[in-house]
């Protein structure tokens, strides 16, 4: 069994607060600082150049990809680290069309995270093949796998409401008609126990610094299933993904295996805090997190029933359905979530009217929901989120 309040003890939180945003940025794991530290100090500023081989720092986006790629069930050698998200976003889906030339479609589902949308027609428009996005309700994606689909990509567990995708049975019937699968893992990746091997996934993508911890400007990840990974020509073929990056070979030839998914230089203080969080992740079993994170899902649910009824559930009501994220409906979020945060609680917005508490068993207890709950009922009550400053948009909601 996971020992939470072990792993609880290993985040530094400020006093007071009830962090319930580690879907969006997860929270300082103690050890980062002084692991920042000593790569600034000791390997950046002692080694300096040096620091590539004797630190290790060329190899750390694939041996910390290994320990990433254990929590979404990918084959060991699979997934390499680096660039954002909606880099890896491009490059899965520029070789996942490569698969299936014959074909034009790309279908999505409307519940998808803006970035993977723009990417793809970004990508589409430059090939200039005449490639279509198609997005439909997310109910609907079984029911569109038709023979002109080249690429389904979908993000397993919806940003907004946390309505959750089923990757084996979506998976398997893509592949019935012969299309190829991405999948991002943003909220799955630390959220929820992924088996991308046992789905038989093609191409997995997802980000480090929301559940999983790695800090602001974490590097994103990409896995391509052993089978294709030799087929995969790489879009974006920087010097790193070469098969010599130091041969300096005028021609591009590809590096071996998911090596060639490689960019160019990697984040290293970046790699640094990500190892340190995935050292509190190297003792975590994600069937735990998942019945714990179920579990006090179940309680915010049923205590925003009883204590906020102006609060309309926006996630699936059947956990089963649902990621490691609870949404609600209300015509004021933005200016609810502001008076959340003012008093400690933090949760976040998403437009028109969504707000959103993610379930982060590592470093949450139960106590903390009911608190939460309780806060949130009093401000409702109180109609305390009825302030001019509280109804002021940010840049980042
Ligand atoms: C968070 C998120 C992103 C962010 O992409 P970046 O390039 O890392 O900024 C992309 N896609 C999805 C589905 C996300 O949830």
């Amino acid at each position: 069994m996971t020992d939470f309040a072990a792993t609880k003890a290993l985040f530094h939180l400020p006093d007071g607060m009830i962090y319930l945003d580690g879907n969006s940025l997860g929270p300082l794991p103690v050890a980062a600082t002084a692991r920042v530290a000593q790569t600034v100090t000791a390997e950046w500023g002692d080694m300096l150049i040096t620091g590539w081989n004797k630190a290790g720092w060329m190899a750390q986006p694939t041996v910390l990809a290994d320990r990433v790629g254990r929590l979404i069930g990918a084959e060991a050698g699979h997934v390499v680290l680096g660039d954002t998200l909606s880099i890896k976003v491009y490059q899965a889906l520029a070789a996942a069309l490569d698969l299936t030339p014959d074909r034009r479609v790309i279908l999505s589902d409307t519940g998808n995270f803006p970035t993977d949308l723009y990417m793809a027609e970004g990508l589409i428009r430059s090939l200039g093949r005449g490639h279509e996005l198609r997005t439909v309700a997310p109910d609907d994606v079984m029911g569109s796998l038709t023979d002109d689909v080249a690429v389904l990509m979908l993000t397993q567990v919806d940003y907004k409401t946390g309505r959750l995708h089923d990757m084996a049975a979506l998976t398997k019937a893509a592949h019935a008609r012969g299309i190829i699968t991405i999948w991002d893992l943003a909220h799955s990746a630390g959220a929820i126990p992924v088996d991308l091997a046992g789905c038989n996934a093609d191409f997995a993508v997802g980000c480090t610094y929301k559940y999983l911890n790695g800090g602001p400007g974490a590097p994103a990840f990409i896995y391509v299933a052993p089978r294709h990974i030799n087929q995969t020509q790489p879009a974006l073929s920087g010097w790193l993904g070469h098969a010599a990056p130091f041969a300096f070979d005028p021609t591009y030839a590809a590096g071996t295996g998911i090596e060639r998914m490689r960019v160019g230089t990697p984040p290293v203080l970046q790699m640094a805090a990500l190892d340190a969080a995935m050292d509190v992740w190297d003792n975590v079993n994600m069937d735990d997190v998942r019945t714990r994170a179920l579990a006090f899902s179940e309680i915010l649910i049923s205590e925003v029933a009883t204590k906020c009824p102006d609060l309309r559930l926006a996630s699936p009501k059947d956990g089963a359905m649902r990621g490691s994220q609870v949404s609600f409906h209300h015509a004021q979020g933005y200016a609810i979530v502001q008076a959340l945060v003012a008093q400690g609680v933090i949760g976040d917005f998403r437009a028109p009217d969504i707000i959103r508490f993610g379930i982060t068993p590592l470093y949450l207890d139960e106590g903390e929901i009911h608190r939460a709950v309780e806060i949130l009922a009093d401000i409702i009550a109180n109609r305390t989120w009825d302030q001019d400053h509280f109804k002021t948009r940010a840049a980042v909601t």
